[in-house]
């Protein structure tokens, strides 16, 4: 098929900056190579997506997202930045960064609709959003649109910026010019490796049965996996992107609905353990943190040291 001019590419990078998008990339619709696809289904073998059973379905969709949209040419994936301007005190139970402010997935969702919409109506065409709620491998399509490289710690690394960046795609049946697949890797670095408290990153890989973030989100046992300690992080943990060189380079977000309210700030353990249903909603009923549910919240606070 051919392909808009690469003036509308540039023109999207604008309009996507207009809504909060730090870096926009396009990749052409693919099949996802086979190195890929044969990483992740050894992962998925070996038992280290834990009890996520979704991530062991849509294989179709993960190998082409064309799957999702008759037609699609192109996948757009746009960072959008959370590293927050304000942090909990250190001594407190710590929730993940990027839980700070409203659930991105509205969020993101939000802004990425209206870009859809700027899109149908300048170069025609269907879309389809995507946040965190299609089997996209978002990583793979986001290096493939030249934002940046996939770090040991399996997050997105985009260069000069860092790594604490929500993820959403567009696909589009409109063919824009795509942009270089990102070169480059983490070279010998391997401070997450070291620094991670589940010792989860081996291999290039994470056991999500040993990774806290899963264990205080996604785990939805009773209790948790015997000798599971939490330290101080209650929801979620951002050690292994902390401490990567490529987050010196951060900068707190403009997007203020992921700015955290004071509510949330003044949290410490006692006010924490003494959270009602009624209180957990008022504060986390916009939240990412709801996912855990209070109950959640209550059996990972048993855990903390
Ligand atoms: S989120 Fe925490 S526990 Fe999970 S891999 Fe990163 S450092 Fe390790
Ligand atoms: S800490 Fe080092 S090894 Fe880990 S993701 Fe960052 S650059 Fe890569």
């Amino acid at each position: 098929m051919s392909l808009l001019p690469s003036t509308c590419s540039e023109e999207l990078r604008e309009a996507a900056s207009r809504l909060g998008v730090s870096r926009l990339g396009i990749a052409s619709v693919h099949d996802v190579d086979e190195e890929q696809l044969k990483r992740y289904e050894e992962w998925i073998a070996e038992g280290c997506h834990g009890e996520m059973s979704y991530l062991d379905r849509y294989h179709d969709v993960r190998r082409n997202p064309g799957g999702l949209l008759p037609g699609a040419a192109s996948v757009i994936v746009c960072a959008f930045n959370y590293f927050p301007a304000l942090f909990q005190r250190g001594d407190v139970p710590q929730f993940a960064y990027y839980s700070y402010g409203k659930d991105y997935h509205e969020v993101v969702r939000d802004r990425l609709r209206k870009l859809a919409c700027h899109i149908e109506e300048l170069y025609g065409g269907e879309t389809r959003v995507c946040v965190d709620t299609a089997p996209i491998p978002e990583r793979y399509w986001a290096v493939e649109a030249g934002l940046g490289f996939r770090g040991v710690n399996s997050q997105l690394i985009i260069p000069g910026m860092g790594s604490y960046f929500f993820l959403g795609e567009i696909l589009t049946t409109a063919g824009f010019a795509p942009d270089a697949r990102f070169k480059g890797d983490c070279g010998s670095c391997g401070a997450c490796v070291r620094s991670c408290p589940g010792s989860a990153i081996k291999d290039g890989k994470i056991d999500a049965r040993r990774c806290l973030s899963y264990l205080t989100i996604e785990y939805r046992g009773e209790s948790l996996p015997e000798g599971t300690s939490l330290g101080n992080h209650l929801y979620g943990c951002d050690v292994c992107q902390q401490v990567c060189p490529h987050n010196r380079a951060c900068v707190p977000t403009d997007i203020e609905e992921f700015a955290p309210s004071e509510g949330f700030l003044s949290l410490d353990r006692d006010s924490i353990a003494g959270l009602t249903p009624e209180k957990f909603s008022a504060l986390f009923r916009h939240s990412a943190v709801k996912r855990t549910k209070l109950k959640g919240l209550m059996r990972n606070l048993d855990y903390l040291d």
